[in-house]
């Protein structure tokens, strides 16, 4: 099989012939038709998450081996270990990347992606970057739907991180209990589930006036733009006295000051993104207004079968994705990490 290996953090990825695995047991073998690529894999590739203040966590080859990256995987059956049953060749499945050692209580309570001896696809094990993808159990399929090629890998990432986070901060039914900051890609996609999972239109909030101007469109029942005078006095009067969730996929200093003194009573505050800061609390406003501070990072696999229940049924609209031939990751890692992709893209081996 041919991959696209990481052989040395930040040197450009290399294309290698290695070997085809054989699914023994309960695997399953998948032929990549599509692999999103994702913001995480510019600092898997790096070497290292830039947590900002010039603070950084390090995320080093595995064992110092040679990576394929890509989390976002879609792909075709090609061969099934003798253990695998009601799975078919040429049935076309996402994989669930975040996957835990398989037998301890983390594993064993739907909490793999908390494992501490995690073996996630395209992170510690071969990914989508390579044109076979060995999946360790069936457990970890999911049906697509009528989602696009290009798009399907996605929910097992960025899809999984919202509904995720989004069920986390656990809204009431009104429009006004959900405040979600940022009106980018995940915020929008956010937005989507909201309306498809808990059938409320939320808050957004941003510092870009036209991408609140997307979030309207998509139906947010206000946005407000934090960086302008009076942007706290508005959510407060919007929110009724404060808000009750609030989902953050920004995770910067400014915005988390901005939103966590906003937050009601026994409100939560989710923090998604990863752009870095710090945040200094009052400790007794912690206790006498019961504020929860989380963080959220993907999701579990029974969050992964409630966001594809909703996918499978159309309730969230696909967005775009641009399909790319794998030979053309290294540009478009580039392009990512300069900023210069606007939307999503994916990579084909075809
Ligand atoms: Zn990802
Ligand atoms: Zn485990």
């Amino acid at each position: 099989m041919k991959a696209y290996q990481v052989v040395e953090n930040g040197k450009p990825l290399e294309e290698k012939d290695i070997e085809t695995p054989t699914p023994q047991g309960n695997e399953v073998l998948l032929k990549t038709v599509a692999c999103g690529v994702c913001h995480s894999d510019v600092h898997i590739h790096d070497g290292y998450f830039d947590l900002g203040g010039g603070v950084q966590l390090p995320s080093p080859l595995p064992e110092g081996k040679p990576l394929t990256m890509g989390h976002e995987i879609f792909g075709e059956v090609v061969s099934v270990g003798e253990d695998v049953e009601g799975i078919n060749e040429g049935e076309r499945y996402i994989a669930y990347p975040w996957m835990g050692c398989g037998d301890c209580d983390l594993c064993n309570d739907d909490m793999t992606h908390y494992c501490m001896n995690n073996s996630n696809l395209g992170i510690h094990v071969g990914g989508g970057y390579g044109d076979h993808v060995l999946v360790p159990d069936k457990k970890y399929l999911f049906d697509a739907g009528d989602t696009p090629d290009s798009l399907a890998g996605s929910y097992a990432c960025r899809g999984l991180t919202a509904y995720s986070a989004l069920k986390k901060a656990g809204p009431y039914n009104k429009d006004n209990s959900l405040v979600i900051v940022s009106a980018g890609g995940l915020g929008l996609l956010a937005l989507k589930i909201a309306k498809a999972a808990y059938g409320i239109s939320p808050i957004v909030v941003d510092i870009d006036d036209e991408k609140l101007g997307m979030a309207s469109q998509l139906g947010a029942s206000a946005t407000i733009n934090s960086s302008e005078e009076g942007a706290a006095e508005k959510l407060f009067e919007l929110t009724e006295g404060g808000a009750r969730s609030i989902v953050d996929f920004v995770g910067a200093e400014a915005s988390v000051n901005f939103g966590y003194n906003l937050l009601a009573r026994g409100g939560s505050y989710v923090v998604v993104g990863l752009f870095g800061g710090q945040l200094t609390l009052p400790l007794p406003m912690q206790a006498l207004f019961e504020k929860k501070l989380m963080g959220s990072y993907v999701g579990s696999l029974g969050d992964m079968q409630e966001l594809m229940e909703l996918v499978v049924a159309g309730k969230i609209d696909p967005v775009d994705v641009e399909m790319r031939n794998v030979s053309e990751a290294n540009k478009t890692l580039e392009e990512m990490k300069e900023g210069k992709l606007l939307g999503l893209v994916a990579l084909s081996h075809d």
